[in-house]
């Protein structure tokens, strides 16, 4: 990493460190406005002057309020906590930290000759060592973990039905990072990492919103949003309360309003387009190019067609594959994985699974993970075998189009096929027996009516049927 971008990323983690602490002095004027101005001195206590206590009201404003901040400081700590600890970076690959151990070699060896010529210029370059050493341990160690996880092989991605691909099949690699891309990872200049699922940088907590931490920053902004709503009706509806019993404002209370109506905007808005995200599963990034992008898929080809398919392939050999891994005992013998090069339409999004498919992969399969940030959302676990993030029926109309189904999906079909036909077919012969039967019904009954003798039998044998018949 150059001078200049170093210092560029240094003073954006320095402002977005700044940013907080803003927050965290609004959030305190506000409660102290909202707690002690309006529910202790206005409500609770008031000058007798005034009005008489309204405990009532005071009370249920206050635990309202303390609800709220409760939930708003709850998720907003979570999610400061995952940005800081488990921000989704992408280990960089070995070649990246050979570079740097090779820079930091000749820095050495540059240093060592400066002290030979220029005693002088011997601590300059020192500092300048110092602070490549410092830079290397943020960037390197503390943030991202880098030296601690194995960056992404081809292995993790030929072992999967299906991955994002460049356009000659291999998985995208990161020119920076030197580190293949995991789908839907993304390159963040901010910190010049790539990030898994990445949504945006942002300043409020200072790092980078990806697939770790999306839920919980949509559960902040959303929590935010109710407590600033429910701030600005308790001021507005006090503040004219007072004016009309005083004839003046007070002041801290308008502040409070202000502040409420203008971060109670921002915080709707970014939760509408956060659940617009959330619904149509996608992100930030993403979203950018949503209407435009074409996807390019690598889709595992279960069987070679005899005549040279209308598609590009690419073929893998899994010999490599280590023991353990989430390769089917075929795979790990060393078979030759041949992918379809395919392409989306324009626009098509391959991780669509459907409105609540994509609201549960990313805020969890139940309600009070919906609202509580205490688990990570499913889409951070990549252990299913097919992909690292579900694919939808956008992929499988690919598949079905290109006649690459994987026999676990074809069976699947053809199951699912094969039971709504027995199902239909249950039923028609159901309804022709019934029909049958009840005719068959309809024909004693005559006879019985005609015939008194065989009335007792006919009712004693068929009785089930009568009433139905009667
Ligand atoms: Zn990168």
């Amino acid at each position: 990493m150059d001078q200049a971008r170093f210092n560029k990323t240094a003073a954006n983690l320095w402002v977005s460190r700044i940013i907080p602490l803003v927050l965290i002095g609004i959030t305190g004027y506000a409660t102290w406005v909202v707690i002690v101005l309006i529910c202790a001195k206005y409500l609770i206590n008031p000058p007798p002057s005034l009005h008489t206590p309204r405990h009532g009201a005071g009370i249920a404003v206050l635990v309202l309020y303390s609800i709220l901040l409760l939930l708003m400081a709850l998720t907003y700590f979570r999610l400061l906590f995952t940005v800081i600890y488990n921000p989704g970076y992408v280990p960089r690959g070995p070649q990246w930290h050979a570079q740097q151990e090779q820079k930091a070699r000749e820095r050495q060896q540059l240093r060592k000759d400066y002290s030979k010529k220029d005693s002088d210029n011997s601590k300059d370059v020192s500092e300048g060592n110092r602070d490549s050493a410092s830079n290397a341990y943020i960037y390197g160690g503390s943030l991202g973990s880098a030296t601690t996880q194995l960056a992404p092989s081809i292995r993790d991605f030929i072992t999967k039905d299906a991955f994002v691909c460049q356009g000659d099949g291999r998985p995208i690699w990161c020119s920076t990072c030197l580190n293949y891309k995991p789908d839907r990872a993304h390159h963040c200049s901010e910190i010049d990492r790539c990030t898994r699922k990445m949504d945006h940088f942002c300043p409020w907590v200072g790092g980078v919103v990806s697939e770790t931490s999306f839920k919980f920053f949509v559960q902040f902004v959303a929590w935010t949003a109710v407590y600033c709503i429910f701030s600005l009706i308790v001021t507005a509806f006090y503040s004219a309360e007072y004016k009309r019993k005083t004839n003046t404002i007070n002041i801290h209370w308008l502040v409070a309003l202000c502040l409420a109506a203008l971060f109670g905007m921002f915080t709707i808005g970014m939760t509408g387009s956060s659940l617009q995200f959330v619904l149509i599963n996608s992100s930030t990034i993403e979203n950018l190019s949503r209407k435009t992008i074409v996807w390019t898929l690598a889709l595992y080809m279960p069987r070679l067609p005899e005549t040279p398919p209308g598609f590009r392939t690419i073929s893998y050999s899994t010999q490599q594959v280590p023991e353990g891994s989430n390769a089917s005992s075929d795979q790990a013998a060393g078979v030759v994985r041949t992918f379809a090069i395919l392409h989306t339409k324009p626009g098509e999004n391959p991780f669509d699974l459907g409105p609540y498919q994509n609201f549960k992969t990313v805020m969890g399969e139940h309600w009070y993970d919906w609202f509580l940030p205490i688990r990570y959302s499913p889409c951070c676990y990549h252990d299913a075998t097919d992909s690292q993030f579900a694919m939808g029926p956008v992929v499988q109309r690919m598949r079905r189009e290109a006649g690459i189904q994987v026999p676990e999906a074809l069976d699947e079909e053809k199951l699912h096929r094969r039971r709504k036909r027995r199902r239909r077919r249950h039923r028609s012969d159901t309804a022709a027996s019934r029909e049958a039967e009840i005719r068959h019904d309809c024909n004693l009954n005559e006879k019985a009516r005609t015939n008194n003798g065989n009335e007792v039998d006919l009712e004693s044998g068929l009785g089930h049927t009568n009433g139905s018949v009667q």
